[in-house]
């Protein structure tokens, strides 16, 4: 609670007060934190710019108030209304929140146009570096065990269950958002008796959904890198880049180690989540049990790396809110930014719809198989 309180207060600050502000020969410009969305609707980029505010900030807000309301009820052991709905939610928010990789974005954006103009970090950039990381700490410190246990007391699993065997042979399933050992009804579907989540003996249609996924996002990654992300205008003059252009551009400037969070951010975790997603759609059906435990970490990999290659986008959203037709200087988005923006999008969601438990389902091995096939039938 004291975390979810600071991380709500640093995130009040931060919209508050001025971000960035900075000056080119005295002509300056400053910006405050929701500037970085609100500019993009005026260059017609509503997607880009909902996609933003969502990640950066009302997400985190709905999620810390969420985890207030709960460990407020939780503390005075007496839950609030909604509890359980709530603590649903918290689970499917987290992938979502995306402050950490706006800063990111915000370094680069400054070391992007540190020769360009005097820069001045306003106490908003602090608040949200504050903020942040105080999301972080609460996310890790939640113990969602413990908040199941508080909500509704001690879990039980369903009677008959055997350890040692399969659950998919049983009946049974885990609850992907409590934990908790359901079983399901013959058509090996249900509902999670603690925290009310849909459950599936495997997501339906789960290689179907990612492949169509990935199709979309693969498609969405040629407009993504074939056209300018953003475009700059110097002096009458202007110089449209693209994202590997960019990438080359932070590399003739000399910053290399930029060039190399860029380059790793836009080109080879979208590159690898589509290939790694791709590889384990192709082979899952084929795995066996040498193999089955390196699939689940590639697996888990790219589900954990996706959110980080909106580092490109938010660094367009804060260089167009910062350098805003100027007389000296002007930085537009370009139709690059919402194809790669659905690109992340797109990708994050082909691994979630991936069920990584079809990498388990594997054949027995044949001395298995036949006594297995040999076994008769147990009643009960
Ligand atoms: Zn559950």
């Amino acid at each position: 609670m004291a975390l979810a309180l600071s991380a709500l207060i640093a995130l009040l600050l931060a919209v508050s007060f001025p971000f960035i502000s900075f000056s080119v020969s005295g002509v300056g410009n400053r910006i405050e934190l929701s500037q970085t969305a609100t500019t993009l609707i005026g260059f017609h980029q509503p997607l880009v710019a909902i996609a933003v505010i969502m990640t950066i900030a009302v997400l985190p807000a709905v999620y810390l108030l969420g985890v207030l309301w709960l460990q407020f009820g939780l503390l005075r052991d007496h839950p609030l209304p909604f509890s359980r709905s709530i603590a649903r939610s918290l689970a499917h928010l987290t992938p979502w929140m995306m402050a950490d990789v706006f800063i990111i974005g915000a370094l680069v954006s400054l070391i992007k146009i540190a020769g360009l103009a005097d820069i001045e970090l306003g106490i908003s950039f602090w608040a949200f570096c504050a903020f942040a990381l105080l999301l972080l700490m609460t996310t890790q410190s939640i113990d969602a065990d413990w908040m199941w246990f508080s909500l509704e007391g001690e879990p039980l699993a369903p009677e008959g269950t055997k350890t040692g065997l399969p659950a998919a042979e049983q009946g049974l399933t885990g609850c992907p958002t409590c934990g908790l050992i359901n079983r399901l009804s013959s058509q090996g579907r249900g509902h999670c008796v603690r925290c009310h989540e849909k459950l599936h003996q495997r997501l339906p249609q789960s290689l179907q959904r990612t492949w169509a996924l990935l199709t979309a996002s693969a498609i969405m990654y040629i407009p993504a890198n074939v056209y300018p992300i953003m475009t700059t205008t110097s002096l009458g003059s202007s110089t449209p880049s693209t994202i590997i252009g960019g990438v080359v551009q932070l590399l003739q400037m000399g910053s290399w180690p930029i060039a190399a969070v860029i380059f790793i951010a836009s080109v080879i975790v979208p590159v690898g989540k589509l290939v790694a997603l791709t590889w384990l759609c192709l082979v899952v059906k084929r795995s066996n049990l040498l193999n089955a435990q390196s699939r689940t970490r590639l697996y888990r990999l790219t589900e954990f790396i996706g959110r980080w290659s909106m580092v490109d986008v938010f660094v367009v959203a804060i260089l167009v809110a910062l350098i805003r037709a100027g007389s000296l200087m002007s930085i537009t988005p370009g139709p690059a930014a919402l194809a790669f923006g659905s690109v992340v999008v797109l990708t994050m969601l082909a691994a979630m719809s991936f069920d990584p438990r079809l990498i388990w389902d594997l054949p027995l091995p044949t001395p298995l198989r036949r006594k297995a096939a040999t076994k008769e039938p147990v009643d009960g």
